[in-house]
């Protein structure tokens, strides 16, 4: 009993919550792909007595099998990376609306779902590395990866990744569906290699010569800081960045974050978890743990993140970036990105 009223204290402390169920349980179906999270649910289960259950998968395996449990699925929260997913998932009907006064008021409202079924927890920038050696004038701007003068040089993964799908999208979201398709055009064209591989391996193909220019999202390289990472680590000193459309719209950001299941069994539990995703203590866990950036302003970076600098981030509605995902899908097989 004395253990039920600490946790329930906890969680009040922990997140400014109202939770009062008594449910000690949570199905948690992730496809976050970090050993590192580790902490972040025992952290909440040390401080709330909720035992996590996980169900880990990738993204479109989990909301395959959300939607084929329906009423009866056991998940409480869907955790996932990139927009585009999250908004699968909302579009799919697997999440319900949650309305807390928390996570309102820490996370943006640019990173949150506008009917609030889905909620950003961190971002990561997706920006541009090159080899200073071979490449004296880096793009400075997205678009300006796709110029003539950039032929041959810049490896970036294929169209089916979807951090360039929604990368696109905040294109389109920008320039308009026209620019973006010229944009997509002109990369193609630039191709060093056909697109092969993850993120960290195009930051092994400035390493190994393969390519002059990269892109990446930024928790790939300062992971590379923070802990040895075959290929890379030795070699940091060949690898600069800048973080794109410093005068324009910002670096773009792409997102982690997650919702409730709509058919959650253990919904108060569920929203105690997304409530604690947004506080203090995890938030600088997703920066500590997996060199993200939090979302709830104030919160430090960790030192490999706060290695990267200081930068302006795009603050599109992400919301509104995820209605152009089919568009970009669409340019993406019109221009031959494989
Ligand atoms: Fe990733």
């Amino acid at each position: 009993m004395t253990r039920t009223v600490s946790a329930l204290l906890a969680t009040s402390i922990l997140a400014g919550s109202a939770f009062t169920a008594t449910a000690q349980e949570l199905n948690l179906y992730s496809s976050r792909h970090y050993e590192t999270d580790e902490r972040l649910y025992s952290d909440f289960t040390d401080a709330t007595g909720i035992v996590i259950n996980r169900i880990e998968g990738n993204a479109d395996e989990l909301i395959a099998r959300m939607a084929a449990e329906g009423m009866n699925s056991p998940a409480d929260v869907f955790l996932t990376v990139d927009t585009s997913r999250l908004q699968r998932a909302a579009d799919a009907g697997l999440l319900q609306a949650v309305d807390s006064d928390v996570l309102e008021a820490r996370v943006p409202a640019n990173l949150q779902d506008d009917d609030n079924l889905w909620f950003g927890f961190s971002q990561r920038s997706r920006i541009i590395f090159y080899n200073p050696e071979t490449v004296e004038n880096p793009p400075m701007t997205y678009l300006d990866l796709a110029d003539p003068a950039y032929e041959g040089m810049v490896c970036i993964r294929s169209s089916t990744n979807t951090y360039n799908q929604t990368l696109l999208a905040a294109i389109i979201t920008h320039e308009g569906e026209e620019v973006a398709t010229e944009w997509a055009t002109g990369m193609v064209h630039n191709f060093a290699r056909s697109p092969q591989g993850g993120d960290t391996d195009q930051l092994r193909g400035i390493v190994s010569g393969e390519c002059d220019i990269a892109v990446s999202n930024s928790y790939y390289f300062a992971r590379a800081v923070r802990r040895d990472v075959d290929g890379l680590s030795d070699h940091l000193d060949m690898v600069a960045w800048t973080f794109p459309d410093q005068a324009g719209n910002g670096a773009h950001m792409n997102l982690s974050g997650g919702g409730v299941a709509a058919h959650a069994p253990n919904r108060d539990a569920a929203v105690a978890f997304l409530e604690y995703l947004a506080s203090d203590q995890a938030q600088v866990y997703f920066s500590a743990g997996n060199d993200e950036f939090p979302v709830v302003e104030g919160v430090p970076l960790a030192p490999s993140v706060a290695h990267l600098g200081e930068f302006i981030a795009d603050d599109v509605a992400l919301s509104e970036v995820a209605g152009n995902i089919p568009a970009a899908q669409a340019i993406f097989n019109q221009v031959g990105w494989p």
